[in-house]
């Protein structure tokens, strides 16, 4: 496997199971919370709750599992393990009753090995988390994903996140106390925004012992309040090398052991206003382009900590 300057997932899933593992992303009917009825509201950069682009949220989940699990069978092969990963919306915000016949559904297939839950800070009350840790008794890997976003209030007040980061502090502290896995998300260039307010937020998430992190650039999309905002005036957004420079401070003081997830976005091309390394085809040269810096500066993740 290649030697990488940072942890990444898959090599996190190849020492602790010996097979691959690969996520299964399935799109409910969950809402958010923090959205009116009419999905209006919510996030200002927020499209659609992140729904990918082939998900249909009107699929039963049976139908999306097995799907996605015949299609990467197909390309991994038969023992390829699975994490049912819950990306859309806000993925508690039901009934616990509801939550447990839609957790305990995926499940179902033999090969899969755990689920990975996407929710918002204010949106995961002690008796979900119970829930979640429960299926840790059946041997299963339970990932829980909070959004940040950002450690700054007012950016969290300008974006409309409609938690604070004390919220946030506060759910990493409940989970913490259990046997889930926490993973966690910040956005570099959120507007108004500098690389001192990026730092903070990964100085956060480093030091409430979070398992992994996720770190996207911002990305501005068309039918969002940003993208409005964008079109009647364009506001600054980071050229490709700011990012990567970013994205290699962020790596370099993160602890040793944190996975890193993820650092690129793959927007909807047909949507995306702005920036072009938000497409899909960019997930490569990112990556290279970081590989590239932390060689050039010879350090890797933990090298500031
Ligand atoms: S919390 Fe998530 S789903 Fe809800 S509005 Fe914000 S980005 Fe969208």
């Amino acid at each position: 496997m290649e030697e990488l300057p940072y942890n990444s997932l898959r090599e996190y899933y190849a020492v602790k199971y010996r097979e691959r593992v690969q996520k299964i992303t399935v799109s409910l009917p969950f809402t958010c919370p923090h959205m009116a009825e009419d999905g209006t509201g919510g996030c200002t950069y927020c499209h659609k709750g992140s729904i990918p682009d082939l998900n249909d949220p009107q699929l039963p989940m049976a139908m999306q599992v097995a799907t996605g699990i015949a299609a990467a069978q197909k390309r991994y092969g038969p023992d390829t393990k699975f994490i049912i990963y819950f990306q859309t919306y806000t993925n508690t915000n039901a009934p616990l009753k509801t939550l447990k016949k839609i957790y305990d559904e995926a499940f179902n297939h033999m090969n899969v090995i755990g689920i990975d839950i996407g929710t918002r800070p204010d949106c995961a009350g002690d008796e979900v988390l119970k829930l979640l840790d429960s299926y840790c008794d059946l041997g299963y890997e339970v990932w829980i994903e909070f959004g940040l976003q950002s450690a700054n209030d007012d950016t969290l007040k300008a974006v409309n996140r409609g938690h604070t980061a004390r919220d946030f502090i506060d759910a990493l502290k409940r989970a913490g106390k259990t046997r889930l896995k926490i993973a966690t998300h910040m956005i570099v260039g959120l507007p108004g925004e500098t690389k001192t307010d990026y730092m903070k937020t990964a100085r956060l998430i480093a030091s409430l012992g979070a398992h992994a992190i996720k770190i996207h650039p911002l990305y501005v999309m068309e039918g969002t309040a940003l993208g409005d905002r964008y079109k009647k005036k364009p506001f600054g957004i980071l050229s490709l090398d700011d990012y990567i420079e970013v994205l290699a401070d962020i790596i370099e003081i993160l602890p040793p052991g944190m996975i890193v997830m993820r650092y690129s976005s793959e927007a909807i091309e047909s949507h995306l206003l702005a920036p072009n390394y938000c497409k899909p085809e960019y997930k490569a040269i990112i990556k290279q382009m970081l590989i590239a810096e932390l060689k050039k500066r010879g350090t890797r993740q933990g090298f500031r900590v």
